[in-house]
């Protein structure tokens, strides 16, 4: 971080998050202008990597200010709505990544597979790892469990390697013969890989393929693994294995809302549309955010209704499925979500404790 003066970089894009929606969007054009001509210097093609509202707008905005970058996306991922606008754009729609045997893997080949993206990627990879233990990752599992990084991390005690006690004490028992502890072993796996397998290797593959670097729709200020990197090394970068534009980089949710309003955007139904408080807070009337349907990551921050309870009230057969019987256990018999989220104290069912938390709820039971 002092090396490359981080913490300035840091103060200097927050004071840009703070400017007016006018000067965002200027900026933005600016960046993503910038982003054309050095990719063109450098002979590299560039395209847009579409989801959800975020990312269609980005395609939007780029268009309006003349830069025609081709769009594509894992577009089978995301609700039937947005694919409905992708289809309508024409982006180019990628499929997942291809197995030995020809077929695709699919959301719940991957589930069954390696496991369910639970809690974040970074607490589901140590799980991975302290669930398939092997020499070579030794010592990242004691790391893991005790927060001793060993030799080859300086000897530190409480290093950030150690997953939370919280966490531990669910999924630590894979170590207890080596560690001495006590800890539990869920009857299901856990993995960070879903999003490599489904999302992010065929769009890299698709990159490499036509020697194209992305843009991106993120915003520092929605937070995540990413809030830092795009706060440290702005919205264009070029490093030596990662290119890409972030143009909404210092965008706010108000910021892109307002945007997707001043260029007709097409919202996906499961948005609802868009409209303004009293206050002059622009919202979207149904889901906030998408991603996919049966993602587990961050589930444990959400409050009810969460993500699950959204998708049993828009579609109760697709719920039915993610819950009970996305995956098979070695008897045959048929599990999903409901299992994970019991596990880590998520509630999901429409117990009459949780019926007093929602009207949502109340209105799912038809009181
Ligand atoms: S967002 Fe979640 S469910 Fe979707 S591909 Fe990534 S890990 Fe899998």
């Amino acid at each position: 971080m002092e090396r490359i003066d981080g913490k300035k970089k840091i103060a200097d894009f927050m004071v840009k998050e703070q400017q007016t929606y006018e000067f965002k969007i200027k900026y933005a054009a600016i960046r993503a202008r910038e982003f054309v001509e050095e990719c063109e210097k450098r002979g590299l093609n560039y395209h847009v990597s579409v989801g959800g509202l975020d990312s269609i707008t980005l395609y939007y905005f780029l268009r309006s200010i003349g830069i025609e970058a081709q769009g594509i996306s894992v577009s089978y991922l995301e609700d039937i709505s947005i694919q409905k606008v992708h289809r309508e754009l024409g982006l180019i729609r990628l499929k997942s990544v291809q197995k030995a045997d020809g077929t695709y893997w699919n959301k719940s080949s991957v589930l069954n597979e390696f496991g369910f993206p639970v809690l974040s990627k970074e607490i589901a990879s140590k799980i991975e790892t302290l669930a398939n233990p092997t020499e070579k990752n030794k010592t990242v599992r004691h790391a893991i469990v005790t927060g001793e990084t060993g030799e080859y991390g300086g000897f530190q005690k409480n290093s950030r390697m150690k997953m939370s006690q919280k966490w531990l004490e669910k999924f630590g028992g894979y170590s207890n013969e080596e560690e001495g502890t006590a800890y539990q072993i869920p009857c299901f796996k856990v993995s960070s890989k879903c999003c490599y397998y489904l999302k992010e290797k065929p769009c890299d593959d698709w990159a490499k393929q036509n020697k194209s670097v992305p843009f991106l729709g993120l915003m520092a200020s929605e937070g995540g693994r990413r809030a830092k990197s795009l706060r440290l090394n702005g919205c264009n970068y070029f490093g030596k294995s990662t290119v890409r534009s972030a143009p909404f980089a210092i965008f706010n949710r108000q910021d892109l809302l307002q945007l997707t309003l001043d260029l007709n955007v097409p919202v996906p139904e499961i948005y609802g549309t868009i409209e303004r408080k009293e206050d002059g807070t622009l919202y979207t009337t149904k889901a906030q955010r998408t991603g996919c349907s049966m993602c587990g990551f961050g589930i444990h921050l959400e409050k009810r209704p969460h993500r699950f309870d959204q998708l049993r009230e828009r579609n109760p057969k697709e719920w039915h499925y993610w819950m009970y019987e996305c995956c098979e256990d070695k008897q045959g018999n048929k599990y999903g979500w409901g299992k994970v989220l019991d596990y880590i104290g998520v509630r999901w069912e429409n117990r009459p404790e949780d019926i007093q938390v929602s009207g949502q709820l109340e209105m799912d039971l038809g009181n």
